[in-house]
């Protein structure tokens, strides 16, 4: 058994004083030796800890016994090791983002329908149907659904505004609506069902929970699911399938290996496969390649290494 466990989850619930709240679990998480970041807002709690199995089972109690949190429903993995530099325990107007300002509301009001994974599977092949990721562009491009509509957004706040430009690809279908965890299509569905749109759907407890259903094994998901700790990637479909639909910013090949840029200014993680990382030097373009060589120049190397001449 791994010594780790990785924790997700999220619940929108009353939070009568969330810089209270802040204090508390900040003390709580410390003194169990959680890494991590759990952001908190009046409307509820949303986050993602490390910790040794031990820590995070009593984490688990801790957030179960106060009422408030009762109904979390939290997502395990298991580790061989933290996954989070350091813990953040952060105070938020939003647990989630979407930039609707005056207009925005709570998914206690308004949300979509939710689909359990086996529900979900039957539903997704459907002609009336349209599947569309919540996530950012970065996050699809490792692994989304076979078939999903995919925004190219780099923000959860620019989605509103795709929808806007798009209506007509959404009208009069089904809109089924997924992202890692759940949170995000909370709050995402219940927009799409304010804008107007009728039947909107949710994958309840997103990709991670989709992945570990037993039923489904992660059925229909392409490549693997992004992940915001220092995992970046954890696999979904355990029935077979295309395990790897990223591409290799140079050459195109499929490849899911990160790298970032190898100049420090840049840095862009993106992904290389293993020749072009050697051709490219981990550039992740000329630009890049051409700015760190002037930029050493500048500090009086040239980035080249030419050796003394024999005397
Ligand atoms: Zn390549
Ligand atoms: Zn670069």
């Amino acid at each position: 058994m791994a010594p780790y466990q990785i924790l997700l989850y999220y619940l929108y619930t009353p939070l009568d004083d969330p810089a209270a709240y802040v204090g508390e679990h900040t003390v709580l998480c410390e003194r169990l030796g959680l890494r991590g970041r759990v952001l908190v807002a009046a409307e509820g709690i949303n986050g993602t800890v490390s910790g040794t199995v031990e820590a995070t089972e009593e984490y688990m109690r801790a957030v179960h016994a106060d009422e408030r949190t009762a109904a979390v429903e939290f997502k395990i993995d298991p580790a061989e090791g933290h996954a989070f530099p350091r813990l953040a325990v952060k105070r938020r107007e939003e647990v989630v983002a979407l930039g609707l300002g005056r207009r925005d509301f709570s998914p206690l009001e308004t949300t979509g329908e939710y689909l359990e994974p086996r529900e979900w599977r039957a539903m997704i092949g459907r002609d009336d149907v349209v599947l569309l990721d919540a996530r950012n562009d970065y996050e699809w491009a490792l692994g989304r659904f076979e078939g999903a509509v995919l925004p190219g957004v780099e923000n959860f706040r620019e989605l509103p505004g795709w929808v806007e430009r798009n209506r007509r690809r959404l009208e009069g279908k089904k809109i089924l609506t997924y992202c890692t965890g759940g949170i995000r299509c909370e709050k995402f569905s219940g927009y799409l069902r304010r804008e107007g749109f009728p039947d909107v759907y949710q994958l309840h407890g997103g990709i991670v929970s989709y992945g570990k259903d037993e039923a489904t094994r992660g059925e229909k998901f392409e490549g693997k699911c992004y992940v915001f700790d220092e995992r970046l990637a954890v696999d979904v479909n355990r029935t077979g399938g295309r395990s790897v639909v990223a591409e290799c910013l140079h050459c195109g090949t499929r490849s899911d290996r990160y790298v970032n840029c190898a100049w420090a200014a840049c840095n862009a993680r993106h992904f290389c496969c293993e020749g072009c990382e050697r051709r490219s030097r981990r550039y992740c373009g000329r630009a890049c390649a051409e700015a760190a060589v002037v930029s050493l120049a500048a500090d009086g190397s040239d980035g080249f290494s030419w050796g003394t001449p024999a005397q």
